[in-house]
């Protein structure tokens, strides 16, 4: 049976529960355990897929294809895990699920109720995620007392009761704050948070105290007193300028050690954090600087959701930059301002290197274009996520191939040179699985153009070895097998994630071909048609794009081998 670690936050949001929940899998990963983690989001949408981005960060994709909170990104990041989307439970999935069963008559006549259906089917959740793992993170979305959270509690409550309490432990992760007109760390919300959790029978074995300095023995032990809790059980985790200090900070605290001793365990293996400190290292202090500008849309992002908009391109290039040793400074340029002002295009002559982003929508595009036309003809570093491809393209047809109209028909829906366009096979066959309406949605499988730079790439990082592994697994799975495509013998093929309606025509691919644009990645639909993945140019030395979202694959350690391939031509 898995052993399970329960991670409650107290006190206020926004403090690193995710990060923590993330740094004590890794911890226990690394003291030699198969692990895994759960999300719980209190909230009543299905999932992330329809929230709105400025407000809640980016949406992360998963292998099957879940559109979910980030948090399941950065254990995926930390954990160097693929993890699936049923791992992320919401209160409106435990509803639904329940409310289909009454109305398929599953409950024989019973009247359904909070008590103990919702529990139930909490727990349902959780053991199904929990297969085959030594250990389960799960992490209760939202703040102790947040009314949201009781049903979520109550469910682990009773999986404390079932299991026993030798199989479950409590994490509590608090906050201290320093107010700066006395200049002393209070520890009475955090009592107060103790207290809360109390009063659902939930007592923290261990108390996780973030704050902007570490505690002191005498804030430790006024915990100790408060909490009934032994002292070595509060654990400090002051603020630091990298979260992946976070696991080495807890470690110093014997964090490892002292969970595993909770559940009478030790480790299966002398932990070895050498590789994972040089990569911190080289994050807090890299060799050299790189200059990254990514160009998108940010109307509507103040400045401080921006990042969190964009986690995990920002992550793929520390990645990147952290296997590479070097820094990457990123730059937000808001696409607008290069639409009807080419003087301003020289900007970017400062820039290393040039992203364009994922995005959706008219607004911005003849900016991203021109900016894309700008690192072609310069020849500085482009890499095209998604619609960072699909611009690619519409410049080169517009450009190189002459056709003058070339346009997306999401922008465009009338143009006589539609070069990306929604397939209407794709269309129907996305809409009959019901696989997100019409957005692919999580790994497809391409196939890998020979001697193309692309290859080259998921060679040289050892993903291209991976994602073979990798894609027998999902293939025991029948509707992971629909999505993967057609796989052809002997061929090299890679995995990435999704989220996007549009494809390039495959009416114009052979033209582009033709003026010198070279495919090297390509994804078979069931109908043997081939959905183009990536594109590359022989004549500049780093110019690539792929309609995928590379950045969903990106980890410390194991960097995504296109952003890879992208800073290590910035840093040339
Ligand atoms: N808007 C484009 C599409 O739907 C690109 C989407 C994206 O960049 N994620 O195909």
């Amino acid at each position: 049976m898995p052993k399970y670690i329960v991670v409650a936050g107290g006190v206020m949001s926004g403090v690193g529960k995710g990060v923590t929940t993330a740094s004590i899998g890794k911890i226990i990963q690394e003291h030699g355990y198969k692990v895994t983690a759960i999300k719980i989001d209190p909230y009543i949408n299905y999932d992330a897929g329809t929230l709105r981005p400025t407000e809640h960060g980016e949406v992360w994709v998963t292998d099957d294809g879940g559109e979910i909170d980030q948090d399941l990104g950065t254990y995926e990041r930390f954990l160097n895990l693929d993890i699936p989307k049923r791992n992320n439970i919401t209160t409106g999935q435990v509803y639904k699920t329940v409310i289909d069963k009454e109305r398929q008559g599953e409950y024989l006549g019973q009247t359904v109720q909070f008590i103990p259906h919702i529990p139930d089917e909490i727990k349902r959740r959780i053991k199904d995620a929990s297969n085959d793992f030594d250990f389960v993170l799960v992490e209760v979305g939202g703040t102790i007392g947040d009314y949201e959270n009781i049903p979520f509690l109550f469910a682990l409550k009773s999986l404390e009761r079932e299991i026993g309490k030798q199989n479950l432990s409590y994490v509590l992760v608090t906050y201290l704050p320093i107010p700066s007109h006395i200049e002393e760390m209070k520890t009475k919300p955090t009592q107060q948070a103790i207290r809360l959790l109390s009063e659902h029978g939930i007592f923290p074995d261990f108390i996780i105290c973030r704050a902007k300095k570490s505690l002191d023995v005498v804030r430790k032990k006024k915990i100790e007193t408060y909490a009934n809790i032994i002292s070595e059980h509060v654990i400090s985790e002051p603020d630091i300028e990298t979260v992946y200090q976070i696991p080495l900070d807890l470690e110093k605290e014997k964090l490892g050690d002292k969970l595993l001793k909770e559940f009478g365990m030790k480790s299966k293996k002398q932990p070895n954090w050498a590789e994972w400190k040089k990569l911190v290292e080289n994050i807090l202090n890299p060799k050299k600087t790189v200059k990254v500008a990514i160009v998108g849309k940010y109307i509507d992002i103040g400045d401080y959701n921006l990042a969190d908009s964009y986690i995990s391109i920002n992550q793929a290039l520390m990645h990147a930059g952290a296997s590479l040793n070097a820094g990457v400074e990123i730059n937000w340029l808001d696409s607008k301002m290069f639409e009807n002002n080419k003087k301003k295009l020289t900007e970017l002559k400062e820039y290393n290197g040039i992203i364009v982003p994922g995005g959706f929508g008219a607004s911005g595009v003849e900016g991203k274009i021109n900016t894309i036309n700008y690192a072609r003809i310069n020849k500085i570093p482009y890499l095209g996520l998604c619609y960072g491809l699909q611009l690619a393209v519409v410049e080169f047809a517009r450009n190189v191939c002459s056709l003058k109209d070339a346009h997306t028909t999401e922008v465009s829906p009338k143009t006589n040179a539609p070069v990306i366009d929604v397939q209407p096979a794709q269309r129907e066959i996305l809409e009959k699985n019901m696989y997100g309406g019409t957005m692919r949605l999580g790994a497809y499988a391409a196939i890998l153009k020979d001697k193309s730079k692309v290859l080259k790439l998921y060679e040289e990082t050892g993903r291209l070895k991976e994602d073979e592994k990798r894609i027998q697994e999902l293939m025991k799975d029948k509707s992971q097998a629909f999505r993967l495509g057609i796989l052809e013998k002997n061929k090299k093929t890679v995995l990435e994630r999704h989220r996007h309606r549009y494809e390039v025509n495959p009416k114009y691919v052979d033209l582009l071909e033709k003026r010198g644009m070279v495919f090297s990645g390509y994804y078979m639909r069931g109908d043997k048609t081939r959905l183009m993945e990536y594109i590359e140019l022989s004549k500049n030395e780093f110019f690539i794009g792929t309609q995928s979202h590379p950045e969903f694959k990106s980890r410390l350690g194991n960097p995504s081998p296109l952003f890879y391939g992208f800073v290590k031509n910035c840093n040339k």
